[in-house]
């Protein structure tokens, strides 16, 4: 038997690996299957070349967990190593790589977790074991079965034993304080997660199933077969040409990747690059709901079929992370900081490959099949809009496709929209007005004057539509937008003609006091506008700037203390109608009173604005005034 001292200047390294891998002990069975299954892969590679001439056979890898024996075993069938491989391999190089790795990150680590530490790979299972086994035997002719084993300092022992089959078993013996490994529910959960979709079969356990067979008599019978549990689909469609499959296969991956989500995705990107970096995966399109923060966070990132996280911050924009599905790719360097992530300059590459891909997609589905484009509008609108307020490569190739919906349900392009406007509602200024709506229930009085005068009202009811609204102005020429009430009717479009005034300043004056002291002063400012008799005498209007500064505000961005302040409104007041000069001539001031709130009652209910004693009392006065 040889005895050594693994090659390393420090000594107490595993101490410092367990620390430093702290909150994720559990990534020692991904990096062991990884190992397994390289070493498989690495078989079939000298099979098909030539240089191995043996039987291939069964090549599963088997993982075994013994809770009396408290191990657990990661068996590979794949290349073995020979005792001066284990020397080479284990003893050195690993280690060595290890160290590099702890040295490089230290201190990093436990502000800014890492991703996965590949590259670590054999000894993370120290964080888990007291005492690694190592039985091995090389595919190589005439080869011995090796056993090397170490018990978690720096002393090892290598010697020749016995082995029949080729491969590579590796036995954890299971620490006490880690004894949660020893669950098979527990491996069942982590095999499922991190092995998923590895290129070969990886068995765990058993598994029974229900079979027909034909008895003595020819009979038909169901019987209950044993057979090893296999954990993996071998061959996820990421990994095949989009050529190869249909609708419903990238359906049924859908429902394999995400098994508790029972929304069909609306369509979807297979991603597919391999110069100058190597990405594959497929992207989803979810539904996106209002709240989309429940939705996001969903697309897994994998390494050559190694699940490595279901967080892609830093490695997409973040309007991508809204989408779902795989992203596969050994170029994303995955045992660094997230810091470090974001100014990778091949992540940046991959990155706006992305962005630029789902642009692609977004354009041709729009081109090609403008009609379905619409329809999935609604389901994709947030999605789009984030992008545009967020990536500027994205906003500009969306601003050919990102649509407005009117409130007739027609959509249009923002060229076209502007088009469609632009002869009745372009203003003194020679800026495009365009008017919206962020409820139509509620702003319903108001759409219907601004159509009544024969102008559009755009829908924008998604909670970042403030910051879309505040977006667009900045970046197309001569538009505006303004809430369907952020003015009186009139006044939405500022056009050249003022109207003349039926009441004097001094009238104004005199009844703007009186309609002062029945009005909460805190919410209300009064203000008189010479508009058309036909307009209301009274009108509520909530003034767009100060408005969409807190709508931004509400949902992050924009100046926050914008959130903070009440409501602003303006009680606008009809020199012109006839009601409102009525009311100067009434003697009676208790009557004249009760005509005045009543006018701002009205006002307030078509804004929805009158609720509690407030609405009582109207309906009382309503009665006494009949
Ligand atoms: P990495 O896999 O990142 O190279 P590891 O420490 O996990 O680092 O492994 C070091 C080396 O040991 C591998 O590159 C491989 O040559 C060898 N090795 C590890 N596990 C196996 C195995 N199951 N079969 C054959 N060789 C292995």
């Amino acid at each position: 038997m040889q005895k050594g001292k693994i090659n390393v200047q420090t000594e107490n390294i595993f101490p410092i690996i367990k620390k430093f891998l702290y909150s994720d002990h559990e990534i020692f069975l991904r990096e062991l299957i990884s190992n397994a299954v390289d070493a498989t892969q690495k078989l079939k590679t000298l099979a098909s070349k030539g240089e191995f001439k043996g039987e291939l056979g069964d090549l599963r890898i088997e993982v075994m967990v013994d809770k009396k024996a408290k191990t657990i075993t990661v068996r590979d069938k794949g290349i073995g190593m020979t005792a001066d491989e284990v020397d080479r391999f284990i003893n050195q190089i690993a280690f060595s790589s290890a160290e590099e790795w702890v040295k490089k990150y230290k201190g990093e680590t436990e502000k800014n977790p890492i991703i996965g530490h590949f590259g670590l790979g054999f000894y993370s299972s120290f964080m888990v074991a007291d005492r690694v086994e190592l039985h091995t035997r090389s595919y190589k002719k005439n080869s011995k079965g090796v056993r090397w084993s170490c018990e978690g300092t720096p002393e090892f022992e290598l010697e020749e034993k016995p082995k029949k089959s080729r491969g590579t078993d590796v036995i954890l013996y299971v620490s006490d304080d880690e004894k949660e490994f020893l669950e098979e529910d527990k491996i069942l959960g982590l095999l499922k997660k991190y092995c998923k979709f590895l290129p070969v079969e990886i068995v765990f356990g058993k598994e029974t199933e229900t079979r027909k067979e034909k008895d003595d008599k020819g009979e038909e019978k169901e019987v209950q077969v044993e057979k090893p549990r296999v954990i993996n689909n071998t061959n996820p469609a990421w990994t095949r040409k989009p050529t190869e499959l249909t609708e419903e296969d990238y359906k049924s991956f859908y429902r394999e990747l995400y098994p508790m989500t029972f929304e069909e995705p609306l369509f979807n990107i297979h991603l597919n690059v391999d110069y100058p970096f190597t990405l594959t995966g497929i992207l989803y399109f979810p539904k996106v709901k209002q709240n989309f923060e429940v939705q996001r966070d969903k697309i897994q990132l994998y390494c050559n079929q190694v699940f490595v996280t279901d967080s892609v911050e830093g490695i997409v924009p973040d309007f991508l992370t809204l989408l779902h599905g795989v992203i596969d790719s050994p170029d994303i360097p995955l045992n660094v900081s997230r810091s470090f992530l974001q100014s990778d300059a091949s992540v940046k590459k991959i990155s706006n490959h992305i962005t630029k891909k789902v642009a692609d997609k977004l354009e041709e589905l729009f081109k090609n099949e403008r009609e379905n484009f619409e329809s999935k509008w609604d389901d994709i609108k947030i999605f789009i809009e984030y992008g545009m307020i967020s990536e500027d490569k994205f906003r500009e190739r969306a601003k050919k496709f990102a649509l407005l919906k009117n409130t007739e349900g027609k959509f249009f392009t923002l060229d076209e929209y502007r088009d469609h406007i632009k002869a009745e509602q372009t203003d003194k200024d020679k800026k495009v007005v365009h008017i919206y709506t962020t409820n139509e229930e509620e702003q319903h009085a108001s759409i219907e004057a601004a159509k009544e005068k024969g102008y559009d009202v755009l829908v924008l009811d998604t909670p970042i539509d403030s910051h879309f609204v505040n977006m667009l102005e900045s970046e197309l020429e001569n538009v505006s937008f303004v809430r369907v009430d952020s003015e009186v009717t009139d006044k939405l479009i500022k056009k050249e003609e003022e109207m003349p005034s039926k009441l004097s300043d001094e009238e104004k004056d005199k009844l703007k006091e009186k309609i002062e002291k029945l009005l909460d002063k805190q919410a209300f400012q009064v203000t008189f506008e010479n508009l058309s008799e036909s307009e209301h005498p009274m009108v509520i209007t909530q003034p767009e700037f100060m408005r969409r500064m807190k709508d931004m505000s509400a949902v992050g961005g924009g100046m926050s203390y914008m959130g903070n302040l009440p409501d602003s409104y303006m009680l606008v007041v009809n020199s012109n109608h006839p009601v409102v000069g009525d009311l100067l001539k009434e003697e009676k001031e208790d009557l004249r009173d009760k005509r005045i709130k009543q006018l701002i009652d009205l006002a307030m209910l078509s804004k929805n604005l009158l609720k509690g004693e407030k609405l009582t009392r109207f309906v009382q006065r309503s009665v006494e005034l009949i």
